[in-house]
């Protein structure tokens, strides 16, 4: 008798769900991924948002009025 590997044995799970919040560490939900809640995505996109705006600031604006227009 050969010893095969019982039927129930299950495969290795490979699942995208399994992943955790990148903001609690919490269970992630496939609607907010990659985060577990929509307040975690806020806060998450609220502070990468908040972050990328001030670099921006940081720079001139380039949207600044034509010179040349001086009148006579
Ligand atoms: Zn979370």
């Amino acid at each position: 008798m050969s010893a095969e590997p019982p039927s129930d044995d299950k495969p290795p799970a490979v699942c995208v769900t399994a992943a955790k919040c990148a903001r609690c560490g919490q269970p992630v939900q496939a609607r907010y991924r990659p985060f577990c809640s929509q307040r975690c995505a806020e806060i998450d996109l609220g502070s990468w948002f908040t972050e990328r705006y001030r670099v921006a600031t940081d720079e001139p604006p380039t949207d600044a009025p034509p010179k040349g227009e001086e009148e006579p």
